[in-house]
């Protein structure tokens, strides 16, 4: 009897782990045709410089539009086009939409810099500093505003390799930001290591903010950390005028996230440099 039912459990179990294989062999197979059928397409999210209140960079964030399945989750799509080797391919897209987009805002009058997502496996391409430098020429953008954020994953499978290969791209001038800082497997070490101008703190910190002892302990020492080692500090998913506050009293450099702006279309972007944000600080804030 006790056989019988876990028999059949398995059964059950198996049953459902086929519904799901075949759900996610059927977005992978829409995935294969996204790029050429036009699906993807980028937003952009501003970020704030405190001391400045100007808007002076963006992150460029991936969407995926399926005719039938609708919007799909970065954390769906992302992690499946790095397993089935489309990630370099819609890297390369993403990098060369991103500076035709940063050319036209400086050319508006708003030279901001343009922040672009690089996967683990385009960290592994000997080739990566080449292709960059030839998209900034094709799209005549000055590499000041290109920045090229990494994770901890990217670099933690080959530290010698990563450290050549940022260093390269360091010399183009454009700057590294390390994302997500603080989750993972964070190794303080890798700040010594790679040329890095920008350290991101992950949300996870800043949802917390201002009330949680800890996350408050944790961001303030991070953003020390950061700028004894002559870096700039991001906290990302700022959502409240409290977080901001707080980040602001405690020498953050910028800010990004919802309290500021969604992510939005890349003609959005250029009526949103267009204003004012000076009241966005909140009166208690202003200097
Ligand atoms: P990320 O690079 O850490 O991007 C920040 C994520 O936080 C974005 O999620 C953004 O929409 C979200 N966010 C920003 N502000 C707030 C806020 O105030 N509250 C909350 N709750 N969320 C906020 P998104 O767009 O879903 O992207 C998720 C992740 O997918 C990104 O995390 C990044 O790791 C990856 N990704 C997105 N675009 C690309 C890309 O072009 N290439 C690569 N390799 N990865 C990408
Ligand atoms: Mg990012
Ligand atoms: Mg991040
Ligand atoms: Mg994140």
């Amino acid at each position: 009897r006790a056989k019988e039912k876990g028999r059949s459990t398995y059964h059950f179990y198996s049953a459902q782990m086929n519904a799901h294989g075949q759900e996610q062999l059927e977005l992978q197979s829409y995935l294969r045709r996204a790029l050429e059928r036009n699906e993807l397409f980028l937003q952009y999210q501003p970020k704030l410089d405190l001391r400045t209140r100007q808007v002076t960079g963006v992150e460029a964030l991936m969407r995926w539009r399926h005719p039938v399945l609708g919007l799909v989750s970065p954390a769906q799509f992302i992690p499946m086009a790095e397993d089935i080797g489309l990630i370099e391919q819609f890297g390369r897209w993403a990098l060369e939409v991103a500076c035709r987009d940063a050319c036209r805002w400086r050319d508006e009058g708003h030279p901001v810099q343009v922040s672009v997502n690089l996967s683990p496996r385009q960290l592994n391409r000997p080739q990566l500093a080449s292709e960059v430098a030839q998209v900034l020429a094709d799209a005549k953008l000055d590499a000041s505003l290109l920045e090229l954020e990494i994770t901890e994953s990217g670099v933690m499978h080959n530290p010698n390799r990563a450290a050549a290969l940022l260093q390269e791209l360091r010399q183009l001038g454009v700057s590294l930001a390390i994302d997500d800082f603080g989750t993972g497997y964070s190794s303080l070490s890798y700040l010594q290591r790679f040329p890095l101008s920008v350290l991101k703190i992950d949300r996870s910190f800043i949802k917390d903010l201002p009330g949680d002892e800890d996350a408050a302990s944790l961001t303030a020492g991070i953003i020390g950390l950061a700028h004894r080692l002559r870096m700039k500090v991001v906290a990302e998913g700022v959502e409240t005028v409290e977080q901001l506050a707080y980040l602001r009293s405690n020498a953050c450099d910028e800010i990004q996230g919802y309290y500021l702006s969604k992510p939005i279309a890349a003609e959005e972007i250029s009526r949103f440099l267009a204003v004012d944000l000076r009241n966005l600080m909140g009166p208690s804030v202003a200097a």
